[in-house]
């Protein structure tokens, strides 16, 4: 562990994390390696001595947003030169050294293969150099392992984000994700055990296992035949951790050795997150996804003969290059045919690295905006009427939660979520302290298409985990 530095000592960090789940995880490992060398956390970028920013390459949008946020602190680094600027991520593992010319301001730029570099450059950045760069290793290790002495700042002391993969290897023709994060590289399992034993110890409930295809894990290892189900199998037996959820996975390599552990591992919640990107075999082929819409349907039919009660979710993608009304109809049609309970949507966005990109350089087929929003409008409205369906039949039924705190809707009311991912907001007599982190039963007065309302049974034995979150009589 780096002993913490005496001239960073009081000093304040602002983290500002944009895009997915993993870059949430890489921005509380950061702040735990800040932490060590001294550093407090702020919430006000005012107050703060560094200004940080985890950036998303994923659309233009988020890119654009990066650096709006630093030419403003660039503008704020006018008037008080002592501040220090800098850019981590996905768009920092592109940009490279190019942001010093963009904005002159910024004085360190670190890499998605780099997080471990941060305290050196923090260090060097407060005595006085600038524009420090470490964003170009060809790392062979996994991040996580490599920094398994430093406690990441926590988001929550309920439920843990746990990063188990970094990096791609499947190279979609839209996708960012393998040149920012580089290949895949899996952790390694008695490290995941440690850091998850741990969690336990400090009391938290929950974790999720992250990664870009999390159930492609261990098959970088030499050893293949060790992947996500023996780890789930590992993680089941760790006392104190109630829910162990995944994300994101991936139609190639969710297989029946993975299905059947959630199914069997009564701490393993009955939750699979699954993109389909779209449902018309031409445009999956384009997009170089690997299956086709009857495989996607033949495997989650399979996971949900496998797995009672399972809540599928996952996303979209909109307006591809080359994307007829036929071909979007067929994605609108597959809402129903695999009976999502949710999905993510959005519109296609070039990426200037990728084949696709190229093609709408090129104007191969490129669907103007108008027709994406449109499109994006359709498909959102069939993903709510179907998850509407699938809420439908909680009303009047006991549900299972884990107390995340409260709503964001409405102070009055709590906030958890069924074993199968669906949220649930609540009236309780019981104050928050008491319940936050707690397993309740909530007794459905209401279903909404995304979410439902209850009332806390008091009174009530716990459920079977079996049942919890499938809609069972009430008690
Ligand atoms: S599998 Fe996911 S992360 Fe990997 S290239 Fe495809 S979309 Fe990107």
């Amino acid at each position: 562990m780096m002993p913490a530095s005496p001239h960073l000592a009081n000093k304040k960090v602002y983290m500002e994390t944009l895009g997915c789940q993993m870059n949430v995880n890489d921005s509380e490992l950061m702040l735990g390696l800040l932490e060590q060398q001294g550093f407090g956390v702020t919430y006000d970028p005012r107050q703060a001595d560094l200004l940080m920013i985890n950036t998303c390459q994923i659309r233009q949008h988020a890119e654009d947003k990066a650096f709006s946020y630093l030419g403003r602190w660039a503008a704020l680094k006018r008037q008080r030169p002592y501040i220090k600027i800098a850019m981590a991520g996905c768009v920092a593992q592109q940009a490279k050294d190019t942001v010093f010319k963009r904005i002159p301001g910024v004085d360190m730029v670190l890499g998605t293969q780099n997080l471990h570099d941060l305290p050196d450059l923090v260090s060097k950045a407060f005595a006085g150099q600038t524009h420090l760069l470490a964003a170009d290793k060809q790392k062979r290790y996994s991040t996580y392992d490599h920094t398994v002495d430093v406690t990441p700042r926590r988001e929550n002391d309920i439920s843990a984000w746990v990063t188990i993969i970094e990096g791609c290897d499947y190279f979609c023709t839209y996708c960012v994700v393998p040149y920012t994060r580089g290949r895949q590289i899996s952790r390694r399992p008695k490290s995941i055990i440690e850091e998850v034993k741990d969690l336990a110890q400090f009391g938290f409930k929950e974790i999720t296992l992250l990664g870009q295809t999390v159930d492609s894990y261990g098959k970088d290892f030499d050893d293949p035949t060790y992947g996500l189900a023996n780890l789930l199998e590992a993680l089941n037996e760790i006392d104190g951790i109630e829910r162990i959820r995944f994300t994101t996975s991936h139609p190639l390599d969710l297989n029946t050795p993975i299905i059947q552990a959630v199914a069997a591992l009564p701490k393993v919640m009955e939750h699979i997150h699954i993109p389909m990107q779209a449902g018309d075999d031409v445009v999956l082929e384009r997009m170089k996804r690997g299956y086709t819409a009857q495989q996607y349907y033949h495997l989650v039919d399979e996971i949900r003969d496998t797995i009672p009660n399972v809540g599928v979710t996952g996303d979209y993608i909109v307006g591809f290059p080359g994307e007829s009304d036929a071909q979007f109809q067929r994605t609108v049609d597959s809402v129903s045919r695999a009976q999502k309970d949710a999905a993510n949507t959005a519109a296609y966005s070039p990426r200037k690295q990728t084949p696709a990109g190229i093609w709408e350089e090129r104007n191969e087929g490129v669907i103007p905006d108008e027709v994406k929003r449109e499109r994006l409008q359709i498909l959102n409205a069939a993903i709510t009427e179907q998850a509407r369906k699938k809420m439908a039949p909680y009303l009047g039924q006991t549900v299972q939660v884990l107390v995340e705190g409260q709503s964001r809707r409405n102070a009055e009311r709590l906030t958890g979520r069924t074993r199968n991912n669906k949220v649930v907001n609540f009236d309780t007599t019981v104050p928050e302290h008491e319940l936050v982190g707690q397993l309740v039963n909530v007794a459905v007065t209401e279903t909404l298409p995304f979410s439902m309302l209850g009332k806390h049974v008091l009174a009530a034995g716990s459920v079977p985990p079996a049942l919890a979150g499938a809609p069972v009589a009430l008690v």
